[in-house]
């Protein structure tokens, strides 16, 4: 899996799909134009035009980072989640049995008289076997245990799908171990980085006083682990570096596994975790692992030890008593994004509840909740949005017709899972009762664990889905070549329960859903797999060459942009999702031009259907963020902020700037020669 796209779609009130038609008397509200601010000239600022007013009617809530789209749709599965958890933990079920695990977890996570009493006691014997390290050669094994029960540390481990053999698992190995949301908070050098890195160690002292260090020992144990990851910060290839996958592909023998790291038994490690079979590693980034060697040796073993305690509390900490999650939330929440004060318990709840037996609360999702004939729009859709890409790519005046013959066939190869999957994780050997929330969580942890394990040497499931049908997001997956687009996608906000025109529709889900998600297959990363989702070179030099110069346009137009306080979008990082969005945009509106709406020039709400079109773009896209959490994501997502999503594509799409007659000298305008067309 590859990329998380955080696209949103949202409604706050789902109709059945097909019953298109409202019998009410009064003309309802259309959501498109209540929006809009008429304040702001289009072709100066089309976001905050096409959202501005909803934006002042819908102030951030102090427990958010932020509001729109997404918290719309948010809440409307939230809350059919919450009927799903509450039915389950109001009756006796069958030991096992799925409804049993929903409702025990759920209850388990509002029973705060027992966490409160609990405390970190379900975390002690696993603090005692950290205890017990006398030396590095016991840190490989501790590791591989760790694992078993949430834990661990230092590096990223793990069996998936190999890139250069898309029908095998293998054994990877990555740059990891940073508690902070990416390298950069650690080597930043303005002060707003230095405050973050300073409220980072105050946060780990209170951990360890949790776990009852005096105060000098406890300042002094989390100056070290800092001081820890630092280092291993350091060491770390930036972001942005991490994303050809060429260059964090080396594969190697356990040995010359071994000489990157010596002091690190790794046949220790891997029979630990049952691997004994093992017997070559893909390495992302093997430098990483030559300087970890000397960390490991230059920090003294209770720094190490300190480093995996304090790394587990926090893991944990969120699931804890209330002191302990307050001290999570008033560092993750409160200092990395600016939210005021906690969201209700019964949220977090349902929200944990969610995610981790997703395959279950999905499976009454799809029968109780999920709009009947989704699956059979997603298929429409996506048939429409690839055909438009084959005519793109056919008529692109920059490719040679050899790599166009494999650029079609790749097209033509990507599997679409929709909706919801024909076959449900199988979860029954995961033991979750009321006893014990954290405990709960750490089963769930050992669960994913020992899956994770037995897909070694298995060949890859490629019926298997990484995201389940609730989940408001999508992906492409270039080992697979394959999209993802869950069944709630199909909701669109403030239609209440009405079908949106084709405009809206084709917007949102035809260019920001499929169209984005298809073209990760062609973006910087992705162009870079075959059909099969094998990692090779299928380009000519010269179309290589070609794309890599309009690629390098994005990029440069995306690191124009600032977002806050000086902080600028990291334009190499987040090219991925920029082509995505351009590539989106466009297959979306060839699409649209083939319906009656368009064809027959509808007008609705006073728009033209092309200017229809790109406000249900930007509606796509209708979010804002408290500062600080903007400033979190500009460090550490591959998504450019929702505004420039809307502004960057838009930029530069002519037929934009037909429909609203962009002219020079307004802002949104870019002069011929710097507008930007991929695909
Ligand atoms: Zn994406």
């Amino acid at each position: 899996m590859k990329s998380n796209c955080m696209k949103t779609i949202a409604c706050l009130a789902i109709g059945s799909l097909v019953a298109m038609t409202s019998c009410k008397k009064q003309e309802p509200v259309d959501p498109i134009l209540s929006h809009i601010d008429n304040s702001v000239r289009p072709q100066d600022d089309f976001f905050e035009y096409a959202h501005g007013t909803w934006f002042k009617q819908h102030p951030i809530p102090a427990s958010e980072q932020s509001t729109g789209i997404f918290t719309a749709v948010d809440d409307t599965v939230q809350a059919q989640v919450y009927q799903i958890c509450l039915e389950a933990s109001a009756t006796e079920n069958p030991k096992g049995s799925n409804k049993q695990k929903i409702g025990d977890l759920y209850a388990a996570g509002m029973d705060s008289v027992a966490l409160n009493a609990n405390g970190i006691n379900e975390l002690k014997p696993e603090f005692d076997k950290i205890d017990a390290m006398k030396s590095l050669a016991d840190l490989p094994a501790t590791l591989a245990y760790l694992r078993t029960v949430g834990g661990g540390g230092f590096f990223s481990f793990g069996i998936s799908q190999d890139d250069k053999n898309s029908n095998e698992n293998s054994a990877s190995l990555r740059q990891g171990g940073l508690s902070l949301p990416d390298r950069r908070f650690y080597v930043d050098e303005d002060a707003k980085s230095a405050e973050i890195r300073a409220k980072f160690v105050d946060y780990m002292q209170g951990l360890f006083k949790t776990m009852g260090y005096a105060d000098a020992q406890a300042k002094a144990s989390a100056d070290n682990v800092m001081a820890l990851e630092m280092a291993m910060a350091k060491s770390s290839r930036k972001t942005e570096d991490t994303r050809d996958p060429f260059k964090n592909y080396n594969k190697m023998s356990v040995a010359q596994v071994s000489k990157l790291m010596p002091a690190f038994n790794w046949n220790t490690y891997l029979n630990a975790m049952g691997l004994s079979k093992v017997d070559s590693i893909v390495v992302g980034q093997p430098e990483f692992f030559t300087a970890l060697n000397g960390h490991l040796k230059q920090f003294k073993i209770n720094d190490l030890k300190d480093y995996l305690k304090v790394g587990l509390l926090d893991n944990y900490a969120n699931y804890m008593d209330d002191d302990l999650f307050m001290q999570y939330f008033n560092f993750y929440s409160k200092t990395l994004r600016g939210v005021q004060e906690p969201r209700p318990r019964w949220k977090r709840v349902v929200d944990v509840t969610n995610r981790v037996l997703g395959d279950l609360v999905g499976q009454v999702y799809v029968a109780e909740y999920l709009p009947k004939g989704t699956k059979e729009k997603f298929v429409e859709i996506g048939n429409a949005i690839k055909a438009e890409f084959a005519n793109h790519i056919r008529n692109l005046d920059w490719m040679s017709e050899p790599t166009k013959e494999k650029a079609l066939k790749k097209l033509e190869a990507v599997n679409m899972k929709l909706a919801y999957p024909d076959k449900w994780k199988d979860m029954s050997a995961l033991e979750i009762t009321r006893d014990s929330y954290v405990r709960n969580m750490m089963n769930y942890a050992g669960w994913n664990f020992k899956r994770m394990i037995s897909r070694y040497g298995q060949p890859v499931d490629r019926t298997e889905w990484h995201m389940q049908p609730q989940t408001y997001n999508a992906y492409y997956s270039p080992s697979n070549n394959e999209i993802c687009i869950p069944g709630c996608n199909i909701i669109v906000p403030g239609f209440d329960g009405r079908m949106p025109d084709d405009a809206i529709l084709y917007a949102i889900i035809g260019g920001s859903t499929f169209g984005h998600e298809v073209t990760h297959g062609f973006d910087d990363t992705g162009c870079n797999y075959d059909a099969e989702g094998n990692l090779t070179n299928w380009w000519t030099d010269e179309d290589k060459a070609k794309f890599e110069a309009k690629t390098k346009m994005i990029v440069e137009q995306f690191n124009n942009y600032e977002v806050v306080d000086g902080l600028h979008i990291n334009g190499e990082n987040t090219q991925g999702e920029n082509i995505a969005d351009l590539g989106g945009l466009i297959m979306g509106f060839e699409a649209f031009k083939k319906t009656d709406q368009y064809k027959n020039n509808v007008i609705i709400g006073g728009f033209t259907p092309a200017q229809r079109y790109f406000l249900g773009h930007a509606q796509a896209w209708m979010m804002q963020f408290r500062p600080e959490a903007l400033a979190t994501r500009v460090k550490s997502d591959e998504h450019s902020p929702a505004k420039w999503r809307v502004l960057g594509p838009l930029s530069n799409t002519v037929e934009f700037y037909e429909a609203f007659n962009v002219k020079e000298g307004d802002k949104m305008w870019r002069p011929e020669n710097e507008r930007v067309k991929i695909w």
